[in-house]
């Protein structure tokens, strides 16, 4: 006996589609990845005349129905992939693939004179690797990929489990597969968790873009726009974080104030724009030199706040001579053949048990100032505690 009416159970899957896609068009502006979520809207906007199909395989003649319905599932799942491969990689599926895939297409005729469990077999098993493919570009970038995206994957691996089974069931089964019409309960059971998931995956995409979007946002909250240094704000409730996680576990940290030297002279004589050049080489150069734990901050024009997380005094000074001198050898075209260079004044206090962010400031600004008088292009080491 077939406890679910095929029918009826297409009928809800393709509407859930239907609204899903006209969902994300509708939501799709105000989000990032829009090409990526555009790709989806069309697999669910696939997915309707698909699962139609599928489902008029009563009334209309069964091969035609199960081939083209296939072929339209198969597309959508292909849309999804790109999607997913859009989000996670920044880039579409390449387009060889894509033509190889249109070039294939009438191959899937050869389905039509299979016997139903033997097109069955066949069509899950080419529906594996859409799935199988969104879950492994997940795996390989889950690290830094949103946590919503966890959601997509898993229900990608539930579309993939469930396509796995019914290959299952119809090798053991084969006799339950002979007449499609009259279905039966694992079938529907199957095709119902499968587009269900499907259904899931798509809600956890639109979730995973506007995960996106605000961590966009905060980042752009957090960061100077030229440089893609951190902004002061952000770097002092780093520096007060790092601070109060001295007074507890004790270490060190060093503070060093940054400031290019005559940098007013490099926009009179080469233009603002090459000036934003050079500061955007120069922070390139520095972020390239510093540990994942150490940050750069902007703290006002051409003027860097470092944070070192465990650095003593040696370290934190040895550090900024490093910084000096690989600025001093920092060549930024001036976009009209020649050259610019620049140098670094650098300023470094430490903290210790009392420090406070505004007592750090002033120490190494102070220092900077001495380094500026004593001729600049040097580094000076703060000699007061500032708490
Ligand atoms: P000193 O060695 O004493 O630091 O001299 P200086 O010329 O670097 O210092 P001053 O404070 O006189 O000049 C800083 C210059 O930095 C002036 C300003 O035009 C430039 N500046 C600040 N912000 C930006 C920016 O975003 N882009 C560019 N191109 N220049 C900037
Ligand atoms: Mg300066
Ligand atoms: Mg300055």
């Amino acid at each position: 006996m077939n406890l679910l009416h095929t029918p009826t159970l297409m009928l809800v899957l393709l509407l859930g589609h239907g609204l899903l896609a006209v969902e994300i068009l509708l939501a799709e502006r105000r989000l990032v990845a829009r090409e990526a979520l555009r790709r989806w809207a069309v697999a669910a906007g696939l997915l309707v005349p698909g699962l139609g199909l599928l489902g008029a395989r009563l009334w209309l003649p069964e091969a035609l129905c199960v081939v083209a319905g296939n072929v339209l599932v198969l597309l959508a799942s292909l849309f999804i992939a790109d999607a997913m491969h859009r989000f996670v990689r920044a880039r579409p599926l390449p387009p060889r693939l894509w033509r190889a895939l249109a070039l294939s297409l009438p191959a899937l005729l050869l389905l039509v004179p299979l016997t139903p469990p033997q097109r069955v077999l066949a069509m899950s098993v080419l529906l594996l690797a859409a799935p199988a493919w969104c879950v492994w570009l997940w795996w390989c970038d889950r690290a830094r990929l949103e946590a919503s995206l966890r959601s997509v994957a898993l229900m990608q691996l539930l579309s993939l489990l469930v396509l796995l089974a019914r290959i299952a069931h119809v090798l053991m089964e084969p006799g339950a597969y002979q007449d499609l019409a009259l279905g039966n309960t694992v079938q529907g059971l199957l095709l119902l968790v499968s587009a269900l998931s499907m259904l899931g995956a798509g809600f956890g995409f639109v979730l995973a873009c506007s995960e996106r979007a605000a961590r966009l946002l905060r980042a752009q909250a957090d960061h100077d726009d030229l440089t893609g240094a951190l902004n002061r704000r952000a770097a002092e409730l780093q520096l007060e974080h790092a601070l109060a996680r001295l007074r507890r576990e004790g270490g060190s940290l060093a503070f060093v104030l940054v400031d290019l030297d005559h940098f007013k002279q490099v926009n009179d004589r080469h233009g603002h724009a090459v000036g934003d050049a050079v500061l955007q080489a120069f922070v390139a150069r520095l972020k390239a030199r510093l540990r994942a734990s150490d940050a750069v901050a902007r703290y006002g024009g051409e003027e860097f706040a470092l944070l070192l997380q465990g650095a003593d005094a040696v370290a934190a000074l040895a550090l900024a001579e490093q910084l000096r001198e690989a600025v001093q050898d920092l060549r930024v075209p001036d976009g009209r053949g020649g050259q610019v260079s620049v140098t670094l004044s650098a300023g470094v206090a430490l903290g210790e048990g009392a420090a406070t962010p505004q007592g750090l400031y002033r120490a190494a600004d102070a220092a900077l100032y001495a380094a500026k008088r004593g001729g600049r292009n040097r580094v000076h080491l703060a000699n007061e505690c500032p708490a």
